[in-house]
């Protein structure tokens, strides 16, 4: 190398080092008006995300939720295109234009049979179907108040680029982003963040089990079940020989695999044969050939019982959702963020109703004030034992997760206790730690487009040669899965 050739390398170097320390500088102050922005508006991003909370509307009737969520962009400039995918819930929000193009995910729907008083000890609400026992509440309004606050840097800092603000009804089974990514709404995204609520501060570093579900339904005969039950034949029967079945069939699964069912209709009366019952299954692994496999031996199950009890089956796919593909670039750029927002501190209030709430769990809890703590990053080997329709998402753009503290540190998702700490400042907290931290990340994107090529380059690398094609078939929204 000649001196002159090393000195102008050298000099480069040099001014690349230092015009990434001028962007890390200028950032650093953006950062921290952003953050400042979002925490001033606490009080609104609570009434919305506690409105939702009220209102706990289950998978694809989220028409109050998702309607809220829509003005509240529209009001802060986004245009919003509502019903995308054929789903009425389902909207993209948008501002700005070109690239790069940013998106970030929101859910809102709630669980049923979970709904619960804000309070420290289990209070059902008379009357109420279902609670946000998932924090889909959080998620939804924390996804908003980042994309609102990013809009602003496009507007008043002339940040170059789009954002978009995914509104993604039916998570918990109804697996409403497959019919978003099968729609190719993600198409000409560079990257999307998302994020879920959680009993501590994280960036998702552990993977999530690909999974199928379906509901089985048997055709039977009725009759009187003691003056003439020859001339019946059960579906119920069908059902529970389906189910003995596959419990069977556990020992001969490779270990990782977790089936689950619900019988949702097991006929209405003793002296009645059914002559209809249904099975609710649901198959996970994190190999989605594996969930493939295992899902048709459960179909041939359920053939078999059909056939042993003379009745007819016929099922249907409800969901099916791939692992996650992991981003281990992006990850590390948010984990900075993270630590920079840091966790979330409780009031003595907040603190006496965790230790409370924390009573009522029978296994050995964090503090409480683990809350405050951010985790270090992680790289997961085993993918966890949820799924989420964010991993079909993952498998159509780089992708980037995190959890925060919404919840007092032990509680599990799906827990009365999650819908109470939800119906709370201790759920708000959380949900601006996730909304600040979001944005931050995406201002690393917006200012340094090296990022975004690094995590495509390692997307690639991942995603390799595999085409994606949805576990769910190709049937339409299964929107009425919760009637
Ligand atoms: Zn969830």
């Amino acid at each position: 190398m000649s001196p002159l050739f090393f000195t102008g390398a050298l000099l480069v170097c040099f001014l690349a080092v230092n015009a990434q320390k001028k962007l890390n500088a200028s950032n650093d102050a953006l950062k921290k008006e952003t953050i400042a922005n979002i925490q001033s508006k606490y009080d609104d991003y609570k009434k919305i995300a506690l409105q939702i909370w009220d209102y706990a509307e289950v998978g694809y009737k989220e028409v109050k939720s998702s309607a809220l969520l829509q003005q509240t962009l529209k009001d802060n400039g986004f245009t919003v295109q509502a019903g995308v995918a054929d789903i009425p819930t389902a909207f993209v929000a948008s501002y700005g234009s070109g690239k790069p193009v940013i998106g970030i995910l929101g859910e809102f729907d709630a669980l049923p049979g979970m709904a619960q008083e804000a309070v420290p000890e289990k209070i059902a609400i008379a009357g109420k179907i279902a609670g946000h026992a998932c924090g889909h509440h959080l998620f939804g309004t924390a996804s908003v108040a980042a994309g609102i606050e990013i809009k602003k840097l496009i507007e008043q800092k002339h940040f170059s680029g789009t954002i978009r603000v995914y509104g993604c009804p039916a998570e918990e089974g109804g697996s409403g982003k497959v019919y978003m990514v099968r729609a190719g709404l993600f198409n000409d995204v560079d990257v999307v963040i998302h994020w879920h609520p959680g009993d501590g501060n994280a960036v998702t570093m552990t993977s999530a089990l690909a999974n199928t579900s379906a509901k089985f339904r048997f055709y039977g005969l009725a009759s009187h079940a003691a003056a003439a039950p020859e001339k019946g034949r059960s579906a119920l029967d069908a059902v529970e020989a389906m189910d003995y079945m596959v419990n069977m069939m556990r020992e001969h699964v490779p270990q990782e695999t977790r089936i689950h069912y619900v019988i949702t209709n097991g006929g209405k009366a003793p002296n009645v044969v059914p002559d209809f019952a249904e099975v609710y299954y649901y198959v996970r692994h994190p190999n989605r050939d594996q969930v493939k496999s295992i899902f048709e031996r459960v179909v041939k199950a359920a053939n078999g019982a059909a056939m042993g009890t003379e009745t007819k089956m016929e099922y249907e796919i409800i969901g099916g959702t791939h692992d996650l593909l992991l981003n281990k670039t992006l990850a590390e750029d948010m984990q900075l963020n993270l630590e920079k927002v840091g966790g979330v501190s409780y009031t003595p209030e907040e603190i006496a109703f965790g230790k409370k709430l924390q009573t009522s769990f029978s296994y050995k809890v964090p503090a409480v004030e683990d809350a405050a703590t951010v985790k270090p990053l992680k790289v997961e080997t085993d993918a966890g034992g949820g799924s989420t329709d964010v991993g079909d998402v993952s498998y159509a753009v780089p992708t980037v997760g995190m959890r925060a503290a919404t919840w007092i540190p032990g509680t599990p998702a799906h827990s009365w206790q999650a819908v109470a700490c939800g119906g709370t400042d201790i759920g708000i907290k959380g949900l601006m730690v996730a909304a600040k931290t979001m944005a931050l990340t995406a201002i690393d994107l917006y200012t340094n487009p090296s990022l975004i090529d690094k995590a495509k380059e390692e997307y690639i690398k991942a995603k390799g040669d595999y085409q994606y094609k949805a576990l769910l078939g190709d049937r339409k929204p299964a929107l009425n899965y919760r009637d």
